[in-house]
């Protein structure tokens, strides 16, 4: 009886599923992050677009939210600034009036042999994809404790989606500092879920492999690169942000309502060992 009574209130699964929720996406004015601010503004919600650099990408951004029909915002900050991540959601909350959807996306890649890695190479990817994810998830939660359900518009208090990787299970060799920063944030996702889910907030992250943005385009812009990358994607093709941007509408959505800490691997089969896909 309980049971029915409860999943009479889901929102029904369609196109505005975010229909009247506010949301903040970081990095979004390129690849993933790009694809995420747009897909959740048609699925309803208005989006604050966070970049760090290249105004006019985020400006486009912006436009393209305008010309679907939701309001767009457009913010500067360094995500591992603790000063400019404040000061960013203050700005969000301040304009939107609220925020019920957070998608910590920002990242980047310092590439080098371990031997020859550098404290700095090192720090700064540590500092924008973990520290970062924690300072944007830190202000969310503060945010939806704060506010108080919202039950209009979702079932929880407020949902996380981090973006994560395959490689906060697949170890990368000459990539240390990258996959530290991922498996980092794999537990922050689950230690944070289990912490906040009394609360009813929802933090998932979904794990992209191989997804055609500029953080890697070394692995697919020539047939060589993209035949080699093919080994290690048993669907043999690459992904779309739209891959990507659709599980993170449906993370954000009632109708993952009782999905909480998971890690979401949008990967073609790429954690699938693929190197066995033959009989090993
Ligand atoms: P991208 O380079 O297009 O996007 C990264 C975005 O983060 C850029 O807009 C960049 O300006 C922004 N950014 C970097 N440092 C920042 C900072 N300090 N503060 C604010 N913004 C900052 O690449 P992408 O592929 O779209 O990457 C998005 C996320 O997806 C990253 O977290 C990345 O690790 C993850 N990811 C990507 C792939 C892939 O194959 N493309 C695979 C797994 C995970």
């Amino acid at each position: 009886m309980v049971e029915s009574v409860a999943s009479a209130d889901v929102r029904s699964p369609g196109p505005q599923s975010l229909a009247g929720q506010k949301a903040l996406v970081t990095g979004g004015s390129s690849g993933i992050g790009r694809a995420i601010a747009l897909a959740l503004a048609r699925a309803g919600a208005d989006v604050a677009v966070n970049y760090v650099s290249g105004e006019d990408a985020a400006r486009d951004v912006a436009a393209e939210i305008d010309r679907i029909g939701r309001r767009a915002l457009v913010l500067k900050a360094d995500v591992a600034d603790e000063g400019q991540v404040q000061a960013m959601f203050r700005s969000a909350i301040g304009e939107l009036g609220t925020l019920d959807i957070v998608v910590p996306n920002a990242g980047l890649q310092r590439d080098a042999p371990f031997a020859q890695m550098t404290l700095a190479q090192w720090q700064r990817v540590i500092d924008v994809n973990l520290t970062g994810q924690f300072l944007c998830a830190r202000e969310a939660v503060r945010e939806f404790l704060r506010r108080g359900p919202r039950p209009e518009v979702s079932r929880a208090l407020g949902k996380i989606v981090c973006i994560s990787s395959v490689h906060e299970v697949i170890p990368w060799a000459g990539h240390v500092n990258y996959a530290a920063s991922k498996g980092g944030v794999m537990l922050l996702v689950k230690s944070l879920a289990q912490e906040l889910a009394p609360k009813r907030v929802r933090v998932c992250s979904v794990a992209p492999g191989a997804i055609r943005t500029p953080i890697n385009e070394a692995a697919w812009s020539t047939p060589e690169a993209y035949e080699a990358l093919m080994k290690l994607v048993p669907y043999k093709r690459i992904g779309e942000t739209d891959d990507i941007a659709r599980a993170v509408v449906w993370l954000a959505s009632d109708d993952s309502d009782y999905v909480n800490g998971t890690s979401l691997f949008v990967d073609g089969g790429m954690t699938l060992y693929p190197g066995f896909e033959d009989g090993g």
